[in-house]
């Protein structure tokens, strides 16, 4: 079974068709600065590299040359659509209405366009995306799955803001949590790991690319996570702030004349990484900056970083009373070694010892904890993309 895995975002759009039966990738790339100059197709076959440039002022442009590309008799990989069983969309915001991934019909179409208001940097585009598929190849079916469905079982006391309770009834104002298809894919791994089933486990998933959050898997369920309502909360990231007093928002607002647009540019763009080290937004440039150059800001940032992510450690193994296994995933967590080495240091207390020479490793499957270790500590390269393929085929398998 051939699943066409779709990532649309709002200048890019990320594609790899997969499949199923072996899990192999038979073609996966990139279609980047669309409506912009220089539009690019780039992609890789057998872990071959090509790319060309082409104009392409649309997602249904994009999406077009990536569908040409696929059956193209020279470098394509298959030899009409007929070989696509399915595509499957990588759909952020589910909202409170869909909790599981789904089939997209034309009411469900209708009803997604409902949520965009929820993510408007991101829905809108997932959106343009699934319309495109359904007009170039209308034969094949579509499926969304949720970036929030994983955290759909929090319980109310994780989800519900102390806030005015009508935000929550008549704004749908609450914790929805965000990048729940690599926390579910990494945890689920974790579990056969750990020899445990996944329904008897407690796992914390710290997901730390670009954007980062870290979850607290109990019973193969979601019960709290670092993302809420948006985007911006939790751990600092690579531009985005995190938590912080949300009190400076009304201060900066009323008595240095703020506007909205200036605080979200602010909160989403120019704080973590990149607003405390002044340096980069890129956690490589940061660490370079930090150790090779003994930039101290560049060093405060990392530092930040790293005490915020053990802090929610610690508070996630409050909330499950216990913990089996803390999993590293994504760019910061596969690849900086030294990251993983700064969170888990001086954590013996809460069980988690980690072997500081097993940690060495960049980018690869291994348990890194000690022998004795109460807590596996384990560094888990995610699969998205996988995740949403095996979601697709279960939906279409059972609709
Ligand atoms: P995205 O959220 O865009 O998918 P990634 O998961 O690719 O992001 O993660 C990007 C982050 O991973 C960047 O901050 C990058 O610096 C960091 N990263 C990648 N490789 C390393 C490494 N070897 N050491 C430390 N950080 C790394």
């Amino acid at each position: 079974m051939n699943i066409l895995i779709i990532n649309a975002g709002s200048s890019s759009i990320k594609f790899q068709l997969m499949n199923l039966e072996n899990e192999e990738t038979k073609i996966k790339g990139l279609v980047e600065r669309i409506n912009l100059d220089d539009s690019e197709l780039s992609w890789k076959i057998d872990g071959n590299k090509n790319k060309k440039n082409i104009d392409i002022n649309n997602h249904k442009e994009g999406l077009k040359e990536v569908l040409d590309l696929l059956i193209d008799p020279e470098e394509g990989v298959i030899e009409n659509f007929k070989e696509i069983d399915a595509v499957g969309h990588r759909y952020v915001h589910g909202g409170e209405k869909f909790k599981t991934s789904i089939l997209i019909t034309d009411n469900i179409l209708k009803e997604l366009k409902d949520l965009n208001h929820l993510a408007p940097l991101h829905n809108p585009n997932n959106l343009s995306g699934v319309k495109a598929i359904k007009e170039l190849i209308p034969e094949v079916p579509n499926v969304a799955v949720f970036d929030t469905s994983f955290h759909s079982q929090l319980p109310e006391k994780a989800y519900i803001y102390p806030l005015p309770y009508k935000l929550y009834e008549e704004k749908g104002i609450r914790r929805y949590g965000f990048h729940g298809t690599s926390h579910h894919y990494v945890a689920a791994e974790a579990a056969k790991m750990l020899n445990k089933p996944f329904k008897d486990s407690k796992i914390i998933t710290c997901h730390m690319g670009n954007g980062i959050s870290f979850s607290a898997v109990e019973n193969g369920h979601s019960v709290d996570t670092s993302l809420g309502f948006s985007t911006v909360c939790g751990i600092p990231m690579g531009t985005r702030s995190g938590d912080f007093d949300v009190g400076i928002i009304t201060h900066l607002i009323r008595e240095e004349g703020y506007t909205a647009d200036e605080i979200h540019e602010m909160i989403y763009k120019k704080s973590g990484l990149k607003g405390v080290s002044g340096v980069s937004n890129d956690a490589r440039d940061v660490e370079v900056a930090a150790w090779e150059k003994g930039n101290h800001r560049a060093q405060l940032a990392l530092d930040i970083l790293h005490y915020k992510a053990k802090k929610y450690i610690g508070s996630y193994i409050a909330a499950m009373n216990g913990l089996d296994a803390l999993v590293f995933t994504a760019g910061i967590g596969e690849n900086g070694w030294e990251s993983r080495d700064a969170i888990c240091k001086d954590m013996e207390f809460l069980g988690i010892d980690l072997d500081i020479e097993k940690n060495k490793i960049r980018g690869k499957k291994a348990v890194v904890s000690k022998e004795n270790s109460k807590v596996k500590i384990m560094v888990i390269p995610t699969n998205e993309e996988l995740m949403i393929a095996k979601e697709t085929k279960n939906i279409i398998k059972n609709s």
